[in-house]
């Protein structure tokens, strides 16, 4: 009985998207159809291992069937094949929830050169074929089931499906292909029906030439033939084997396997070239762009395992968001395990991708227990070991094109002070930051190195950005002296700071947090502090009563030179940045009370200190003490209590003075 079933909305809107596009790179419905069939015999290769009954040692192959007259190919497996409800699911709707994500960004791209690299990502291969072919019909015999199942479609909506006669196990996907060109205009001179919305094929995908071509510059690396029959003749030839004109010729067909199955990881590190590694690269990651960097190694040992890394160029647009794409494929002695492997990278080193082939690990390892394996933990620290050192490798010998990465990849290091505090360390190194010292990127120890003589601690500033810091009010006693800061805007920052206490014996320090210590000539800077406290004791002490709800304390700053006020917060306080940001990720803290700072030498502090005394109703000083606490926390980009009545003393105070 054959049954009508209507896609799912979401596949509907994919579909669409596949028809009605053009795509600057048709091919890929090719590796995306061989990738499934790949998948579907490393799935029944994997089951063999625990259940004998489905034969170990198979023919494996993926064969392409093109027929020139028909124009239809058909790309044939003897994997895992699927049961009639695994269709409906597998191939009726999309499951994955990357889906409509997908759809929205292949329609932002313009569904021009950015996406044939999504089509993979999003797990919406099968739809591809729809690009070149008018008509799918899919039929497919799993292994136990009395009965096999046909699917078609011709993309507009709806599917048929139906249980059919058994056959060998496995899938059978047949494109009915479009046409290469459109057709001709009609004689009549009457418009021929081009339909607009269908597109022609580039390249004919019946052609023998063309799928050796597209198979080996995708598909190379996949690790089962890909086969296809090639005619030749054997000819009648007499006794001296010459040909007999008119002798009696036979057609014969001979299978030809099309991709090499190269396991590249297997090979020598030093054998490879950079065009295999990035055409190995392509394969794995569907990313068009060359891979940065390539770390290739085999660990010997307790556990060997050979490891096949790349870095990325760029990083992909879901590096953070919840649920990205991570991890590594993992193969045990060259049999395909599993995709993504997350538990074989470091969360911090996320981007990198890539595969490790164990040998030791045993054969019926199930895709669950690999996640609680004690040896892929111990793979894993070899990983994020060899990575770091390459990292710093690069970052020692290649400075430019480390920065690079850096720009990519650099936030997402940071995170390793979370994900793994015991290898701060190591991590240290291969931080770059910005300071008030020059415009580029410093490693924490060159920060180190350029202190002045005394110095004993490295401040630096969190802020929500790098021009809100550079102006911040807290920097300007430090530029006075020449003290260089480190200026950091990252969420990931704090936790930075917060895990790595010293570089080089230097403590670090928030330049807005506590008193400033360790920086030269302490002592003249102390003193002036102290004379300047005893000389506005009163204003201190007035301005602390007034502004009591709101600050926790109000003292001289050893900070300014130009600015009046300043706030900081308290030496073991969450500094205001630190609030902001755990406020915003929804995390609210009670916001702590911060210190107000002033700044001695400024002339408003000592008009402020005359008010103080003349001001007998307290109301003026009142007003200009909130005023002074606004300016402070609009400087650090904070918001204000009640802008709009600061906007009305400020015109007030304007008109007065002018
Ligand atoms: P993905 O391969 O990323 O899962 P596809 O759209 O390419 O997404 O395929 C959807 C699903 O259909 C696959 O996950 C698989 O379960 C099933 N499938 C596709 N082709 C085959 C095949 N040749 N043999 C068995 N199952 C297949
Ligand atoms: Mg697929």
């Amino acid at each position: 009985m054959t049954e009508t079933r209507s896609f799912q909305a979401q596949t509907k809107k994919l579909l669409d998207l596949m028809i009605h596009s053009i795509y600057a790179h048709k091919d890929v419905f090719l590796r995306e159809l061989v990738s499934n069939a790949s998948d579907a015999i490393d799935k029944v290769r994997f089951d063999a291992l625990t259940n004998p009954g489905l034969g170990g040692d198979q023919d494996w192959k993926i064969k392409l069937v093109p027929d020139k007259a028909l124009r239809t190919l058909t790309i044939r497996d003897n994997g895992c094949g699927m049961s009639y409800e695994e269709v409906v699911e597998n191939i009726g709707t999309i499951a994955k929830s990357g889906s409509e994500s997908f759809s929205e960004r292949l329609r932002s791209s313009g569904a021009t050169a950015g996406a044939p690299d999504l089509i993979g990502q999003f797990g919406v291969g099968f739809y591809s074929a729809f690009m070149v072919a008018r008509k799918v019909v899919l039929e497919t015999q799993k292994y136990g089931e009395d009965h096999a199942v046909r699917w078609e479609s011709t993309g507009d909506g709806t599917y048929t499906i139906a249980r059919t006669a058994p056959r060998d196990r496995g899938t059978e996907v047949t494109l009915w292909l479009r046409d290469k060109e459109a057709p001709a205009p009609a004689e009549d001179g009457a418009e021929a029906d081009t339909d607009a919305d269908v597109r022609w094929n580039d390249e004919d995908y019946t052609d023998v030439w063309t799928l050796r071509r597209v198979v080996k510059k995708y598909s190379d690396f996949i690790a089962f033939p890909i086969a296809m029959d090639k005619e030749t003749w054997e000819y009648d030839r007499d006794d001296d084997g010459k040909i007999k004109e008119g002798g009696e010729h036979q057609r014969k067909f001979e299978e030809e396997v099309l991709n090499s199955q190269k396991a590249l990881w297997t090979r020598a590190p030093a054998s490879i070239d950079k065009a295999e590694h990035e055409a190995f690269y392509r394969q794995i990651t569907r990313d068009w762009t060359p891979p940065g960097e390539t770390v290739h190694f085999h660990a010997e040992g307790t556990h060997s395992f050979t490891a096949l890394l790349y870095v990325p160029e760029k990083a992909p647009f879901d590096l953070f968001s919840r649920e990205p794409r991570r991890g590594l494929q993992l193969y045990i002695k060259r049999v395909f395990i599993a995709e993504d492997v997350r538990e074989l990278l470091p969360e911090h080193l996320r981007f990198v991708k890539g595969l490790v082939d164990s040998a030791d690990l045993p054969l019926n390892v199930s895709r669950e227990t690999v996640q609680h394996d004690k040896l892929i933990g111990l793979i894993r620290k070899q990983v994020a070991r060899k990575l770091t050192a390459h990292l710093k490798d690069v970052l020692e010998k290649d400075r430019p094109r480390y920065e690079r990465l850096w720009a990519e990849f650099g936030s997402c290091i940071k995170e390793g002070f979370h994900y793994d505090p015991t290898g701060k360390d190591k991590l240290a190194d291969l931080i770059l930051v910005r300071t008030t010292g020059n415009d580029g990127w410093s490693t924490w120890k060159e920060v180190a190195s350029r202190c002045r003589e005394g110095q004993t601690t490295i401040p630096y500033l969190t802020g929500e950005s790098r021009e809100v810091l550079q102006q911040a009010p807290q920097l300007e006693a430090f530029r006075g002296k020449g003290v260089e800061v480190v200026l950091l805007h990252e969420p990931v920052d704090e936790i930075m700071v917060g895990g790595l206490d010293k570089v080089e014996g230097k403590e670090l320090k928030s330049a807005a947090r506590g008193d400033v210590e360790g920086l030269p000539d302490a002592a003249a800077t102390q003193a002036a502090v102290d004379d300047a406290a005893k000389k506005f004791e009163v204003l201190l002490q007035k301005l602390q009563e007034v502004l009591a709800d709101d600050v926790k304390a109000v003292r001289i700053s050893q900070r300014l030179t130009d600015s009046a006020v300043c706030l900081v917060a308290d030496v073991d306080g969450p500094s205001a940045h630190y609030e902001r940001m755990m406020h915003a990720m929804g995390q609210g803290m009670p916001a702590s009370k911060k210190i107000l700072e002033l700044n001695g030498e400024h002339a408003a502090i000592a008009a402020m200190a005359e008010l103080a005394e003349k001001d007998k109703d307290g109301v003026r000083f009142r007003e200009f003490a909130e005023m002074l606490l606004d300016q402070a926390l609009l400087a650090e980009g904070a918001p204000l209590k009640n802008p709009a009545r600061f906007a009305q003393r400020v015109a007030q105070a304007m008109a007065r003075a002018i």
